[in-house]
């Protein structure tokens, strides 16, 4: 593994681990729940009407406006109440539910005739509503007793959001010594004959209908709405007086009665509700529809939206980690649209998704995984342009490589043709413009058969090739260039046949034993083994030299790379030669490796594969 991957592993992991550890604070932050909450009011917009059987089953009389202005001021007095209440009777509903606080005494005669008028009928709910909060005394303002004699009391309050939209309800709300019953689920439970609700630890039970209102969560119940305001069959409470009311439509239902007219307070913002606000008796209306269609709505919980969050990551990762542009792009893009459809689908299913978690998770992984991508990305190429100045500086070098030859070549062959030159001097030149030619061809045959072999227009020509032959003749033109440095040449070579290219090789081994004599001082030695086990034969050539430092030892493979300690060294040099080694040894399937230090001498191994005939 080279260090530029390693370093992009660390960021990586390390970037996965900042995005798991934000992930409780994206999970239970408060403006995030509100974010989701936010989403799926618009999946719940967007879905529009829901067909449900509890058209049949509730209606809702009205005491709105126009009741108000003709039989007003609000709150309608006892007697009114009784009245109207004394002809819907003639309709046989089977639960009424008074959405109305009748908790302070009236006018005696008044009080007696709304508590007659509510004999008849089977049964009756009323409402009750709890006043202040823990910390200050709370107190239940209840129905008057000659009313709540024999018959059902009930909570009226919904559970607004921090936002004020009322998205559930407590179905038990319990204070100051007593608890009461949601108003929609204790007019179900009458209407449907069941006993006393059953509670466990994760939901209430009303006869066949199991509630998930959970314990730990105050048994709230998340409310599904049928649709906005208008949802139920409604009748005016001033029509009821009047005697222009269907009355029909009442039989055996369970008929909520409340105020609607604007500014009685008795209004609350829902998902679906639109500039004024939901009335109080739509809302409770809604209770009773999500329980008796049980149609409910469960949040997934912490561990849902945690397994989900980790998903979530991972898919985000990835998708950073291995694609770019506009790819990477289109992948994001899915990822939300798969998400949003993922919201709608479980809210068909029941199931209510912390989607603003989600989305804040998709976005930090986004977020963080793209600065630390264009961190790595930026230093790479930052890398890059290094290596391209060197490259750079080292094509110079070799240029001036080649011109000081050439120099030489011009300069020579100028003064021979000048002629009046005497005979021994002038084949002193010749001679002389013979060898440099002969070293800028070699040089520039070097460098042209790297091109080829790693473009793949110098082909390898292989055969049977005796590699203990091949070393001995190796070694001999060795001793001959080690001899001016009186550098000895020790040899261990075992007996051993390879498919190779002969003259490619030969240069690669040959290479190796002139940068071992060129890189190591005066009377040292170099060993060449040849050695083989079941898979590979190994060549290796040990020398006694300055070494090479670690950070340098992937380097000298590289075109042009020469030691910064060797490029003002006496010994000529190009930095070619083990770039064409290693692309030689990697175009017969081998590797080549190196083991040094600096002033303890190096080991190159070139390891080729056996049977790669
Ligand atoms: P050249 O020898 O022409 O400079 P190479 O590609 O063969 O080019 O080697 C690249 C560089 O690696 C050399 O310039 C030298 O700095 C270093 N090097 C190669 N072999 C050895 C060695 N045996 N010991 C120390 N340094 C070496």
């Amino acid at each position: 593994m080279t260090a530029i991957t390693m370093k992009a592993r660390l960021v990586r992991a390390l970037y996965v681990l900042v995005v798991v550890a934000v992930l409780p604070f994206l999970i239970w932050n408060g403006f995030i729940q509100q974010v989701s909450a936010e989403w799926n009011d618009i999946i719940v917009r967007l879905r529009g009407a829901q067909a449900t059987s509890a058209t049949g089953a509730v209606a809702l009389v009205a005491i709105d406006d126009q009741t108000a202005a003709r039989y007003g001021p609000l709150p309608l007095n006892r007697a009114r109440l009784a009245e109207g209440l004394e002809v819907l009777a003639q309709a046989h509903p089977r639960v009424v539910v008074l959405d109305l606080l009748l908790s302070e005494a009236g006018e005696p005669s008044q009080d007696a005739r709304l508590a007659r008028s509510l004999g008849h009928f089977p049964h009756v709910v009323l409402g009750a509503a709890l006043e202040g909060d823990a910390s200050e005394n709370p107190r239940w303002i209840l129905p008057l007793p000659e009313l709540a004699q024999g018959r059902s009391t009930a909570h009226v309050h919904a559970a607004p959001d921090a936002d004020g939209d009322v998205r559930s309800v407590l179905l038990v709300k319990a204070g100051s010594a007593r608890r009461f019953w949601a108003l929609g689920f204790e007019a179900v439970r009458l209407a449907t004959g069941a006993d006393r609700p059953l509670e466990s630890a994760e939901a209430v039970s009303l006869g066949p209908i199991r509630i998930p209102a959970t314990d730990s969560e105050s048994r709230l119940m998340m409310i599904n709405y049928a649709g906005p305001e208008g949802a139920f069959p409604r009748v005016r409470f001033g029509d009821l007086l009047d005697g222009a009311a269907n009355l029909t439509q009442f039989r055996d239902k369970i008929v909520i009665v409340g105020v609607t007219a604007q500014g009685s307070g008795d209004r609350l913002f829902t998902p679906l509700s639109s500039g004024i606000g939901m009335s109080g008796i739509e809302i409770h209306a809604n209770v009773v529809r999500t329980i008796l269609d049980r149609a409910f709505l469960v949040p997934v919980g912490a561990s849902g939206g945690f397994v989900g969050s980790l998903l979530l990551i991972a898919i985000c990762v990835t998708a950073i980690i291995y694609l770019r542009g506009m790819r990477l792009f289109i992948a994001l893009v899915a990822v939300l649209l798969v998400l949003a459809s993922a919201g709608f689908l479980s809210i068909r299913a029941g199931y209510i998704l912390p989607l603003g978690s989600f989305l804040a998770v998709c976005l930090a992984a986004s977020g963080i995984g793209g600065i630390s991508e264009y961190a790595l990305l930026s230093r790479a190429l930052a890398g890059e342009t290094t290596k391209r100045k060197e490259y750079a500086f080292r094509v110079q070098a070799i240029a001036h490589e080649i011109k000081t030859p050439l120099t030489a070549i011009q300069g020579s062959s100028e003064m021979i043709s000048e002629g009046g030159m005497p005979e021994q001097q002038r084949t002193e030149m010749a001679g002389l413009i013979h060898k440099e030619s002969k070293r800028l061809t070699a040089l520039i045959q070097t460098f042209l058969n790297v091109e080829r072999l790693a473009s793949g227009s110098l082909s390898l020509q292989r055969q049977d090739v005796d590699l203990g032959a091949l070393c001995q003749e190796i070694v001999e033109r060795g001793r001959l260039y080690a001899a001016r440095k009186r550098i000895q040449i020790e040899t261990a070579i075992a007996d051993i046949r390879v498919s190779a290219d002969p003259d490619l090789l030969s240069f690669a081994i040959y290479n190796l034993i002139t940068n071992g004599v060129k890189y190591s001082p005066k009377n040292t030695t170099i060993r060449l083994f040849v050695e083989e086990s079941d898979s590979e034969v190994r060549i290796s050539v040990a020398d006694q030299g300055y070494g090479i430092a670690t950070a340098d030892q992937e380097r000298i493979f590289e075109k042009f790379y020469r030691l910064k300690r060797d490029e003002r060294s006496a010994e000529e040099g190009t930095g070619i030669g083990l770039a064409l080694v290693k692309e030689i040894v990697h175009q017969h399937g081998g590797q080549i490796t190196v083991e040094s230090a600096p002033n303890s001498g190096s080991r190159f191994t070139i390891a080729l594969p056996r049977g790669n005939g």
